[in-house]
């Protein structure tokens, strides 16, 4: 319950004025956010690099409204993977990029997904270069479609382009088996975003159970499986069955979100597994934030704490 009013209040616009300039908010926000500038992920991705861990960066934003800005937005992807590059952290792909599709056009009133597709195609370009690679977020359930169009015609020029499945989505077993072909890397998770019934898995049980049918799909193919949770059943499911698969550990990896389990982070690279930690940066945090809260409740206590102390 307390997870759907959350990210009802995700998309809310009221609830994000009020949130956004409460000046506390912003500390509390940087547990999870690497900071505002392309700078301040850069100096996360170093320190994450120099503890032995790969990153993907995130420019915080989605739903933009105008094409001018779906430009913009591209245009800050190239900057940061070229800041990325300098720095010396693009080679072999230890740093890449997530895009969110509806950051970069998807959802605009007009030829929405042929500008998300030509901004993508931006990306990826300065990705190659860079040494590097992108991976195309998966958002609400209505985009999945033409995110996996987006992913298909980015995939003619850039193979490496990486894609997302959220195990919550009935469909997904059934997207896996499509995309665990050889070269093609999936990340699997479990979904953040609000979803009729129909359309997705509502107990947490059957969306863990779904997330193991997943995996094993992703872990028996050739690809290269990109495991995104926290969850530590669902680590332990991805060992055995990489085992069973008889994979190594440099032919799939393990992602987890900035700021949370960060102990699991260095476990599972002390192990000498390959950790990617994914890394959100940008003053647009406002979306990515409660989905953070709806996952786990105790966060909002912590959140509305900070916040009634500032006022
Ligand atoms: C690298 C990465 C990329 C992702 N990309 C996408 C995407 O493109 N599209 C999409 O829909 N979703 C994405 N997600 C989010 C994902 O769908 C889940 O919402 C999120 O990872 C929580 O699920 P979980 O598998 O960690 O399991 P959960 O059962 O939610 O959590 C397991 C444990 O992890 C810890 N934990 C989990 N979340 C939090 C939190 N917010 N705060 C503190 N502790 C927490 C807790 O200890 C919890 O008990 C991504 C997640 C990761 C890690």
């Amino acid at each position: 319950m307390l997870r759907r009013v959350l990210l009802a209040a995700s998309a809310s616009q009221r609830v994000r004025r009020l949130t956004t300039t409460a000046p506390l908010a912003r500390d509390v926000v940087r547990r999870f956010v690497a900071g505002e500038t392309a700078a301040d992920a850069l100096a996360v991705a170093r320190r994450l690099a120099a503890d032995g861990m790969a990153v993907t960066v995130d420019y915080l934003g989605e739903d933009t409204t105008e094409p001018d800005h779906a430009v913009a937005v591209a245009a800050e992807y190239v900057a940061l993977i070229g800041l990325l590059a300098e720095a010396g952290l693009t080679e072999d792909g230890r740093a890449e990029v997530s895009v969110k599709p509806t950051a970069v056009g998807l959802g605009l009133p007009e030829h929405g997904e042929k500008t998300a597709a030509e901004n993508i195609a931006r990306i990826c370009a300065a990705a190659r270069a860079a040494g590097t690679t992108v991976t195309v977020d998966s958002e609400d359930h209505t985009r999945i479609e033409p995110t996996l169009r987006l992913v298909a015609q980015a995939r003619r020029d850039y193979p490496e382009v990486g894609c997302v499945i959220q195990s919550y989505l009935r469909r997904s077993p059934g997207d896996c088996q499509a995309l665990a072909v050889a070269g093609s890397r999936v990340r699997l998770c479990k979904g953040a975003y609000r979803a009729p019934d129909g359309v997705a898995l509502a107990a947490r049980s059957e969306v863990d159970r779904a997330y193991a049918r997943c995996l094993r799909i992703l872990m028996d193919g050739p690809g290269y499986p990109m495991l995104a949770t926290h969850d530590p059943r669902l680590i332990a499911i991805a060992r055995s069955l990489a085992a069973a698969a008889g994979r190594d550990p440099g032919s799939f990896e393990y992602q987890m979100l900035y700021g949370i389990r960060t102990d699991e982070q260095r476990r599972l690279t002390a192990e000498g597994a390959r950790v990617r930690v994914y890394v959100p940066y940008g003053s647009d945090w406002y979306g990515y934030f409660m989905r953070r809260l709806a996952e786990r409740p105790a966060n909002l206590t912590f959140f509305l704490r900070a916040l009634a102390s500032g006022w």
